[in-house]
């Protein structure tokens, strides 16, 4: 048996499409630690994965991969985390390639650009907006998670989301994930919004459930795929289900990110202009002009 024929209902070819895949992570701490875990079980053979974080003391309670020997001694700083990811990554498959690079997303923005997926595990809404912004612009998918805990009266409560976010369909302002008070408190703060309790097992579900999300895009396993959503997650009861928001905006144009605001603004058609024809391989592979080229210029009997 192959190492992944246990999962061969996800649909014929489903090994090819996953190694194929090319997944970009930004933000490697409790829940992309997670992901990147179990894109790597399930076969996915490309990453790109992107921190400027290292490991300290704090995160061995919840980062997946992380040891005792990768926090900070006096010699030398904590290990990076997308060191620790690619680590985990390649453990498992030894075959996945591995773009990993200890930098913000946005110093390495034209590697996401040509990712199938982007899940993002940021901490601050205002970096969450800016991802998903980006992957908007790109016509990229992205995977949003987040876990909170509340102080309650008695107690407290755990509480996450995990939101699909697909061009054309809700972003993350129309299911009020960002909202500008949040955005307006952050700017308060400088932008801070590290040290939030976190834990490892909701850190998990939330990332389990990402998971499954990008499985159904990526491979044939269901014939109609979740193309948008907006998942509530209750760790008190240890529930997860639609949020009563996004039931009522689902069908509803998202007025946050118009067609018109797509492509690459730093896009010169001279560069591609003063780019020379490979010669050999059009010569080689016979490619047939487009219909519309046709239609236009038939007349000079190309
Ligand atoms: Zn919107």
């Amino acid at each position: 048996m192959k190492w992944l024929d246990r999962q061969s209902f996800l649909g014929i070819n489903s090994d090819q499409a996953l190694r194929d895949a090319v997944i970009g992570l930004a933000g490697l701490g409790g829940g992309g630690s997670h992901v990147v875990q179990q894109l790597a079980h399930v076969g996915v053979g490309n990453f790109v994965v992107l921190d400027d974080d290292s490991i300290d003391n704090t995160n061995l309670n919840r980062l997946i991969g992380g040891r005792h020997g990768d926090l900070p001694k006096e010699s030398r700083p904590g290990t990076d985390k997308v060191e620790i990811a690619r680590r985990v990554i390649v453990d498992i498959n030894p075959a996945a390639k591995v773009y990993a690079r200890s930098a913000l997303w946005q110093v390495e923005a034209d590697r996401l650009k040509g990712c199938d997926l982007i899940v993002g595990g940021l901490d601050s809404v205002r970096a969450k907006s800016e991802l998903e912004g980006f992957s908007r612009r790109f016509l990229i998918p992205y995977l949003d998670m987040g876990m909170d805990v509340h102080a309650l009266d008695d107690g407290y409560l755990i509480a996450g989301q995990v939101a699909l976010s697909m061009p054309g369909c809700p972003c993350l302002r129309c299911m009020g994930i960002v909202r500008q008070e949040a955005l307006d408190e952050e700017g308060r703060n400088y932008g801070a919004a590290g040290g939030k309790p976190q834990v490892v097992w909701p850190n998990g579900v939330l990332a389990s459930t990402a998971v499954g999300l990008a499985v159904q895009i990526l491979s044939p396993w269901l014939p109609n795929p979740i193309s948008s959503t907006y998942l509530e997650y209750d760790g008190n009861s240890h529930t997860i289900k639609e949020s009563t928001r996004f039931a009522r905006i689902k069908n509803l144009p998202c007025p946050h990110y118009p067609s018109n605001e797509t492509g690459d603004p730093s896009f010169d058609v001279r560069k591609v202009l003063d780019t020379p024809a490979p010669v050999q391989n059009v010569a080689t592979a016979a490619i047939p002009a487009p219909s519309w080229w046709r239609r236009l210029f038939g007349w000079l009997a190309i």
